[in-house]
């Protein structure tokens, strides 16, 4: 058995790819797609490490687009083969796929138009192509096979696995496999995290015990980072919306459409109940929001305790309330600029890299009056990850813009454990013999790594991206 590490390895943190290769069958785990440097991007989405057409099945831990995203792509190359998922990520890949084709598509014919308007007579740079369209990712959502957690399947002879909730995002599971091998007799035990969640999280359960494993693949991305406590979250997002209500001005939340979108939601929600904050209109601009939040309705059995007795039982909507608006069309979408403020703007993408957001962003970033509230993880060279780091100018499609909006971060909404949830996660795990560490900045790695060494961990590896592991059967 052998495993390529061929995406979000060495340093990476999108672009979710790993190949195991056993008796002779390929299985993918995770198809994610990579965010960083335009060119970089295009290169890596389109370009595996590997022959797509010598993939045998796909496993998918989420429906996050780091590590969805590139399905299309491929299945475009000459992948035919099944996509296993939970029911929840299934159809929200539904969703999450077919806009990113869309937004690929939009963007597109933006840029070209904006282009053919400059008249600038300069010599252009070409533009690329989208990676694919909606016919890829709707071939890609026919391919998907959705499964129960807890139950067992067989993508290919002689590997039985399982999903076990992450507890990370609506859908999302750690993947335990169970290999056996004819020749020794022997099994082999692996689990991959994908992204390991919290505990506490609103709305999810929280992360599920995994049975013994001997071989772990895990997330590392908050591997040196303690988190704020979730439970400040509802007071810190209390004193941004009322000094944007304050100022006047505009309050913009760039925000994954999955997840992300529905836990503001969700706190903008009990703090409106609770008159924490001023009624102002508030708003969800994203379309994949509104078909995702459908799906998250559609998905109560992925709910926690807390969820149901908060709402469900009381016949209350988590994701509705009064002076909360979805918008749809992109004509609701440009209005929002026309219309005055306090009020605030959900948006995707939650990278600042693509869709929505960065129009929002290009209309309000050089105001004073306006906030930025970061939320997420922004990946190293994105748009986010500039305003994380206090950029005072930036680039939005390409043409310099001044930040003189306010810039907050919060991190406590992250759905990533953090180095303490790791440590006591990987500390419940029976029978661990080597851990593999991906899915981290390098510096998050390394620091992980030594964590892991001090509670008595000895086989730890960080595998290079591309590197391929031999696995015995011992
Ligand atoms: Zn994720």
């Amino acid at each position: 058995m052998k495993i390529k590490f061929a995406g979000a390895a060495g340093g990476n943190v999108t672009g979710s790819r790993h190949l195991i290769t056993f008796n002779g069958k390929n299985i993918l785990l995770d198809c994610g797609m990579f965010q960083g440097r335009r060119d970089e991007e295009y290169e890596t989405n389109t370009h595996f490490l590997f022959d797509p057409k010598t993939v045998d099945a796909v496993i998918l831990s989420h429906a996050h687009i780091d590590h969805s995203g590139d399905l299309p792509v491929l299945v475009k190359q000459g992948f035919n083969g099944p996509i296993y998922s939970t029911h929840a990520t299934r159809d929200l890949c539904n969703y999450m796929l077919m806009d990113s084709a869309f937004i690929q598509e939009r963007e597109y014919e933006f840029l070209k138009k904006r282009d053919a308007d400059k008249k600038t007579g300069k010599e252009k740079k070409e533009l690329r192509p989208p990676i694919y369209g909606t016919e890829d990712a709707q071939k890609t959502i026919g391919q998907f096979q959705s499964i129960d957690y807890e139950r067992t399947f067989s993508p290919v002879p002689g590997m039985v696995v399982s999903f076990y909730d992450a507890g990370h995002i609506l859908g999302s599971a750690l993947v335990h496999m169970i290999f056996y091998d004819k020749k020794t007799k022997k099994y082999l035990k692996i689990c991959f995290t994908g992204d390991l969640g919290r505990r506490g999280l609103p709305l999810l359960r929280d992360p599920q015990p995994i049975p013994e494993t001997e071989i772990l693949i895990s997330e590392c991305t908050y591997g040196n980072r303690l988190h704020a406590a979730l439970q400040t979250v509802e007071q810190d997002l209390a004193v941004i919306v009322n000094d944007v209500c304050k100022k006047g001005g505009k309050l913009i939340i760039p925000s994954f459409a999955l997840e992300r979108a529905q836990e503001v939601v969700y706190y903008l929600n009990i703090l409106n109940k609770k008159h924490l904050i001023p009624e102002i209109p508030i708003y969800v601009d994203s379309p994949l929001s509104v078909n995702v939040t459908e799906v998250f309705r559609s998905h109560p059995e992925c709910f926690d305790k807390d969820t149901y007795e908060k709402f469900i039982e009381k016949g209350d909507d988590p994701f509705g309330f009064e002076r909360l608006t979805y918008t749809g069309s992109a004509q609701e979408s440009k209005d929002l600029n026309n219309k005055k403020g306090p009020m605030i703007i959900i948006s995707a993408s939650g990278m600042c890299e693509h869709g929505r957001i960065l129009h929002h962003l290009r209309n309000n970033i050089d105001n004073r009056k306006n906030t930025v509230l970061i939320i997420g993880y922004q990946a190293e060279n994105t748009l986010g990850r500039k305003l994380v780091n206090g950029e005072k100018r930036v680039n939005i499609f390409g043409e310099p813009k001044d930040v003189k909006a306010d810039v907050f971060v919060m991190d406590a909404f992250s759905a990533h454990a953090d180095r303490s949830d790791l440590l006591e996660y990987i500390g419940r795990i029976e029978g661990l013999e080597k851990i593999f560490l991906v899915h981290g900045e390098e510096k998050q790695e390394n620091s992980f790594s030594e964590s892991l060494h001090q509670n008595g961990y000895a086989n730890i590896a960080i595998p290079k991206l591309g590197e391929e592991v031999e696995i015995p059967f011992e």
